[in-house]
């Protein structure tokens, strides 16, 4: 019998015991962006004609919406069309780097992010006490599917944003402070709009944690039966503070390694 202390000391190995138990959680009453949703997210990368490679750097995210016509939103292959046409316009040449849709399906990618998309167009903001124009080569751009004055995103385009958006913020060290909408940096443009909800998106990243810090820490009122080891669903990966994903079974394999040193 291994005493509860060592597991307590080996907090890591004792959290990751196999079992097909799960965890018995409440039912879910509202939308909430979870760990889980993060399993669904995909980047599908289609590629436009049009970028630059001028990039001076990635110091903020502007968000955009694709816009509506007669009452009925833009669709996804319309928006894809724009960035990438069969024949090559010469006028209104327009790209962002990122696409999501208003149902589950991957984000789409169009310009890297080490490339300049054409989204921001004449637009201003100040980046660290210094006020930037044109901010197509100092941004990353995400398209919202949809039309923010007329109708309210969708639960999957918040959770891909959030996804997304984390994502870039720690890549390229942008602070939440220049993730801004479109209607903020160029005033005559109206998106994302009014419906689109900058508490959802603020309170969203809040609530996802740092890259490592997603250890939990030992937890007694999770150790129903007093064993000194806690059961997780045996699909879940877990990560070791390296940042590295071990699976479960690498994992168990050194819990056992550990007992018998
Ligand atoms: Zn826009």
């Amino acid at each position: 019998m291994v005493s509860r202390e060592w597991l307590v000391v080996s907090k890591i190995e004792a959290l990751i015991v196999l079992t097909t138990l799960p965890l018995t959680t409440p039912p879910l009453t509202t939308h909430k962006y979870t760990k889980q949703l993060e399993e669904n997210m995909q980047i599908e990368w289609i590629e436009s004609q049009f970028f630059h490679t001028d990039k001076i750097a990635n110091e903020m995210i502007i968000i955009h919406h694709t816009g509506s016509n007669n009452g009925r939103i833009n669709s996804l292959q319309g928006t894809i069309s724009w960035f990438k046409p069969d024949v090559w316009r010469s006028t209104r040449q327009v790209s962002a780097q990122y696409i999501i849709a208003r149902d589950l399906r991957p984000i789409i990618q169009m310009v890297k992010d080490e490339h300049t998309a054409w989204h921001a167009g004449r637009s201003s903001w100040e980046i660290n006490g210094v006020l930037r124009e044109n901010l197509n080569n100092r941004s990353i751009g995400i398209e919202l599917q949809g039309d923010g004055q007329l109708f309210r995103y969708s639960d999957f385009q918040y959770d891909a944003l959030i996804w997304l958006v984390k994502q870039k913020m720690e890549q390229f060290n942008i602070p939440i402070e220049l993730v801004r909408g479109h209607e903020e940096i160029t005033p005559r443009k109206p998106d994302p709009g009014q419906l689109f909800d900058w508490d959802r998106l603020k309170q969203g990243l809040a609530s996802v944690t740092a890259p490592g810090s997603d250890i939990p820490a030992f937890d007694d009122s999770l150790d129903t039966d007093g064993d000194g080891i806690i059961y997780l669903d045996e699909t879940d990966d877990v990560k070791l503070p390296s940042g590295k994903d071990r699976t479960i079974v690498e994992s168990i394999l050194d819990f056992f390694a550990g007992l018998f040193k």
